[in-house]
């Protein structure tokens, strides 16, 4: 197979005679290269770990959250991933009087925290491509661990691995030329309370925030696409970006083939998932976003969402997919256009 390759390579050289062609074979081969770093093994690891009983379901502001966010920040450290708030400081506070203040649902409950990490871009430092996924669950309920395996230790992990993805590849020379800044979000459980907090006090400015992936349970199947198990619902590509929702389609069918199922995308869906996890945050300060989802099964938001059951091949390939996606996003010539942009409701204006 290698052979092969390498012989439509020279091919590919002498036929075009240009080096503009061999640039940008190059860059297949690179962004190849790199996703492969993303296994099942790997995922699988952190997910036993991160799902398991000891972090006591990582409910907001408890003591299993905050070993959480002392996971991700460890692995950020020996990745030698920055924070971007300050050195050493992965964490974005937030305090109990805030959630108390913004939602009825938050009313009880202790300081939190985000989690932060940043790739500084080569070309275009200034524009920001936000990888998203929350890190909080909900807890314990009579006496049962409620593990969250999918929800969202999936995402929290693909998040993890897909940084690391970007750093190897940095470290080789092949950083990204626009930056990335991976953000785990707490208290989603409690009504998107981390990412609303993020964007209400942003790092990087929201006017330079070029797009947000948002990582939301991608490790299991749902009843729907039981006989096309490779497949993951994408809510929210196009609505604000016909550019994104664009690239996105063509990134898949380039390097992953997996089934785009668009049910929840469409506006009449009763379950309006676009409207149920962080993305919208984002999405509704006109910053272009695509939800990535496997669906519900029996086992959401129940004690039986254990990492035994997630599909790590399937996983893996959801993950790669969101890395080729910030991969292009970050490196293509022009910033993606919210061509769909709406005029902005005052209040959520910042
Ligand atoms: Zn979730």
């Amino acid at each position: 197979m290698k052979n092969i390759i390498y012989i439509l390579f020279a091919g590919l050289l002498i036929a075009c005679g240009s080096s503009k062609e061999a640039t940008k074979e190059e860059n297949v081969d690179l962004t190849v290269k790199y996703a492969s770093t993303i296994t099942a093994k790997d995922l699988g690891n952190h997910l036993f770990t991160y799902a398991s009983d000891d972090f006591e379901g990582r409910d907001t502001g408890s003591p299993g959250q905050k070993k959480a966010v002392n996971y991700l920040k460890d692995f950020y450290v020996n990745l030698g991933l920055p924070s971007p708030i300050s050195e050493g400081n992965y964490f974005q506070e937030i305090k109990n009087e805030w959630f108390a203040k913004n939602s009825r649902r938050g009313r009880n409950l202790k300081d939190s925290e985000n989690v932060l990490a940043f790739l500084k871009g080569t070309e275009k430092p200034d524009e920001i491509i936000v990888i998203s996924a929350h890190l909080d669950h909900v807890g314990t309920r009579n006496g049962k661990v409620y593990n969250g395996a999918d929800d969202d230790g999936s995402g929290t992990v693909a998040l993890l691995e897909i940084a690391e993805a970007f750093k190897k590849a940095a470290d080789a020379g092949h950083g990204p030329k626009r930056s990335i800044l991976f953000l785990h979000v707490t208290g989603e459980e409690r009504g998107l309370l981390g990412s609303k907090y993020y964007t209400e006090n942003p790092i990087f400015p929201l006017a330079n925030t070029v797009c947000n992936l948002n990582i939301d349970m991608i490790g299991r199947i749902d009843q729907r696409n039981k006989e096309t198990p490779n497949y993951v619902y994408l809510i929210g590509s196009d609505k604000l970006s016909t550019e994104l929702h664009e690239l996105s389609e063509a990134v898949n069918k380039k390097y992953m083939n997996i089934k785009l199922d668009y049910k929840y995308n469409d506006e009449n869906d009763p379950n309006r998932f676009y409207y149920r996890s962080d993305h919208y945050n984002f999405a509704k300060h006109n910053i272009p976003i695509i939800f990535y989802f496997n669906g519900t099964h029996v086992d959401y938001h129940q004690h039986t969402d254990t990492p035994d059951k997630i599909y790590y091949e399937l996983m893996r390939n959801r993950a790669q997919l969101v890395f080729h996606t910030a991969w292009e996003v970050a490196n293509r010539e022009g910033r993606i256009v919210a061509d769909k942009a709406k005029p902005l409701n005052k209040k959520t204006t910042k």
